[in-house]
């Protein structure tokens, strides 16, 4: 098998792309893919300082290392769930990525900040990832807003965007298809610009990316992630990605170029409302992230024996963002 372009000996087939490539052309391959992808969407420009969400696996870690390589400003963003050992390694991971490469990186530990996953997810008898995901967006937009970053960047891959519009398209989620896109524009003025800069490339190709450049990243999935729907939408689409290579990157494509604008709303803003606690928008008197964080002080006063059944009534109550 030769590199389909030096005729050295290839290290990587890519079905999907018809191209095998040695170490040195996959790794520009790569980083190019990621360029284009950037501007293409036009997702930001080189005197932008971008925040990327780090969380230490090798989406997040590859994506912060080719944005260094191309040579724009970033400062890495690592939320310390808390979710036990998972966790731990996950910072470890992240901060000796950081420390090795000299780059600027702030850890936010959910536990100083009120709550660790696990006790903001007792609280609302979801799966945890729903608690997950509402502190991931709260503390994204509050220190990109905070520290003067206008755009976050974050590891999202082909895989993770295929299988999320399966499961849009499955439910047929409209207003979801119509937020579905590599960049999203603040709604808000104490919103940035989310962008998935590694859009157009696999799963499989940036953990290859990864080992090639000896990142050292987590290999052990969140403990929380076992049996999540999402794991099934990307297992079929593997399937179907296997009798037909290229499938995924078209569904994508094609839908960002000719479905998303059929589902399409007007723009404008929606979280017209301020947080009584946090001073970030909402749609009732506080955000959603202070209402799981009101409802989990509230849990810990009442375990310890503090209880106040009205004030427990009150959790959840009124409208929110998230
Ligand atoms: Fe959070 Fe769920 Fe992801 Fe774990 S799997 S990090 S709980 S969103
Ligand atoms: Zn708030």
């Amino acid at each position: 098998m030769k590199c389909t372009r030096c005729r050295e000996k290839a290290v990587v087939q890519l079905r999907h792309h018809h191209s095998n490539f040695c170490r040195e052309c996959f790794l520009l391959f790569f980083e190019r893919q990621v360029e284009r992808g950037i501007h293409k969407e036009r997702m930001f420009t080189e005197e932008e300082p971008i925040l990327v969400a780090v969380s230490g696996g090798k989406d997040s870690l590859a994506l912060w290392d080719v944005l260094v390589r191309l040579g724009y400003r970033t400062t890495g963003l690592h939320l310390a769930l808390g979710i036990g050992e998972y966790s731990a390694d996950s910072t470890r991971k992240t901060e000796e990525f950081a420390r090795a490469r000299d780059l600027p990186l702030v850890v936010i530990r959910l536990e100083d900040e009120g709550a660790a996953v696990p006790e903001l997810a007792a609280v609302t008898r979801r799966p945890a990832c729903a608690a997950c995901g509402t502190a991931k967006r709260h503390h994204f937009d509050r220190i990109a807003i905070e520290r003067g970053f206008p755009v976050l960047a974050t590891g999202h891959n082909l895989d993770d965007e295929a299988a999320r519009l399966l499961g849009n398209v499955l439910h047929w989620q409209t207003r979801h298809l119509a937020k579905q896109s590599p960049v999203l524009q603040p709604t808000h003025a104490r919103f940035v610009r989310k962008v998935k800069p590694l859009f157009r490339v696999t799963e499989y190709e940036s953990a290859i990316y990864a080992f090639l450049r000896g990142i050292d990243y987590v290999v052990e999935e969140c403990p929380n992630s076992v049996g999540a729907t999402q794991l099934v939408y990307k297992e079929v689409l593997n399937r179907l990605e296997d009798a037909s290579p290229g499938t995924k990157l078209t569904f994508l494509q094609e839908f960002l170029r000719s479905g998303r604008p059929a589902f399409a709303e007007p723009e404008g803003e929606r979280n017209s409302g301020t947080c009584s606690r946090c001073g970030m928008p909402a749609y009732g008197e506080t955000c959603s992230y202070c209402a799981l964080l009101a409802s989990a002080e509230r849990r810990r006063a009442r375990d310890a024996g503090d209880d106040d059944t009205e004030e427990r009534e009150a959790a959840f109550g009124g409208r929110q963002r998230e």
